[in-house]
């Protein structure tokens, strides 16, 4: 028996209902901000990640998935959300447009080939939210701030709200340094990831989470005492408009993130479990990658999170999503003479809005009537011998248990909602 691939999910009917409120929540929420919806391919040319995200990174370097296609070209299915919306920003020219550009995506589908566990992965959705265009602070607080609303509002609650600033590729030169020099004299002591970070991608050391490394993690340099002087006001204007707006945060300065292309803001949302696979979402400044795909230089700001991690927390919470509603009608009918009308009573049903299905032929009224039960239906139609000579059809309130006889052509206004 063939199952999912590991690591992916059928998102079962029962689910839906979690996806449906997320999605719908989310649209509405980036609208109310301006953002606009764009959806970019499930694939992309491989140079794109390679060069935005980081050669060097585990994104890149151990999870895409890559193949070559017919004609020989490399692609890789998108292992986040950022760098193909800068390369559609890019190849339509959205430059022209009033800056910043805000665009949103829902249920992004995403791949990163990753050792699977509870949250973790290997297809798994996003939202994602980008502002580029625009290099102030108020942005960064504007993309925060509808992330923290957008768990906020879900019902999730004991969230914790994580930023620091990793500096701009100046201050990023200064840092660096003074973290080598820092680890230097420990680089034996470090484990293998360690060390190849120590040489590949320093940051990263920040983000180690194996017990050996972390005493050294207590007294490394912090990224916020090298800031230059412009990364500074900006981080500064930045936990300003925080306070202003009423949102409560922690710095913490071992928050690097994992891919290259981020400078000055990150920050984190986390929930109240603790864990490497909790962090519901996180975002930052993106300022060089624009210029980095080949266009001008344009500072631009994101935010993402994944939407499986977000339906684990609000099932964690005990927070339930709206039910779909039930179904409005079940169509049952007795013998062959009646099942024709049976079937035009359920199209007419159906065009006139009513939530209908056909109950299945060749078997008894009863199992008929079992059957629109199990379906939780709110009223079954009965078509028998007596209704058809009359040209009517009975109406049965399953709630109430009622039940009464109208002309077939009233039968849509007798079940619908507002009757
Ligand atoms: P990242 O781009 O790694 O910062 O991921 C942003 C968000 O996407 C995370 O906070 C998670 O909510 C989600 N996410 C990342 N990787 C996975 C994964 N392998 N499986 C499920 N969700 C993920």
């Amino acid at each position: 028996m063939y199952k999912a691939p590991r690591g992916t999910a059928d998102i079962l009917p029962e689910e839906q209902p979690y996806w449906r409120l997320i999605e719908a929540h989310a649209s509405a929420l980036c609208e109310q901000y301006g953002y606009q919806r764009i959806d970019t391919p499930v694939f992309e040319e491989s140079e794109l990640f390679a060069r935005s995200v980081g050669g060097a990174t585990d994104v890149i370097e151990k999870e895409t998935y890559s193949f070559a296609d017919r004609s020989g070209d490399w692609m890789t299915l998108r292992p986040e959300g950022t760098a193909a919306v800068c390369r559609a920003y890019l190849e339509h020219g959205m430059r022209v447009l009033p800056q910043p550009v805000r665009l949103y995506s829902v249920r992004v589908p995403m791949f990163r080939y990753d050792r699977p566990q509870a949250g973790r992965q290997r297809q798994f959705h996003q939202i994602n939210v980008e502002a580029i265009g625009n290099g102030d602070a108020s942005l960064d607080a504007e993309i925060i701030e509808l992330a923290w609303r957008f768990f906020a509002e879900l019902g999730l609650h004991d969230l914790d709200l994580i930023i620091n600033s990793i500096g701009d590729r100046d201050s990023r030169a200064s840092y660096v340094e003074a973290l080598l020099s820092y680890y230097h004299p420990h680089i034996e002591s470090l484990c293998p990831d360690c060390k190849s970070r120590f040489k590949t991608n320093p940051l990263r050391l920040l983000d180690c989470k194996k017990q050996s490394c972390q005493p050294y993690l207590v007294d490394a340099p912090r990224s916020v005492d090298h800031l230059t002087d412009d990364s500074r006001k900006h981080w500064d204007d930045l936990t300003g408009y925080l306070t202003t707006l009423g949102l409560d945060y922690t710095v913490d300065h071992r928050l690097v993130r994992g891919l290259d292309y981020y400078s000055r803001t990150v920050f984190e949302i986390q929930p109240p479990v603790e864990g490497a696979q909790s962090t519901l979402g996180g975002g930052g400044r993106y300022d060089g990658l624009i210029e980095q795909l080949g266009g001008q230089p344009t500072p631009g700001v994101g935010f993402a999170c994944g939407v499986e991690r977000v339906i684990l927390n609000l099932k964690r919470q005990g927070i339930e999503p709206p039910r779909a509603g039930e179904l409005d009608a079940v169509v049952v009918y007795m013998g062959d003479p009646a099942k024709e009308a049976a079937v035009m009573l359920a199209s007419k049903l159906r065009a006139a809005g009513v939530q209908t299905v056909l109950a299945p032929a060749g078997r008894s009224l009863k199992a008929q009537m079992r059957y629109a039960s199990s379906l939780a239906a709110a009223h079954v139609l009965v078509l028998g011998e007596d209704e058809l000579a009359q040209g009517t059809v009975t109406v049965k309130d399953m709630a109430g248990g009622e039940q009464r006889q109208v002309p077939l052509d009233d039968a849509p206004a007798a079940v619908s909602r507002s009757s």
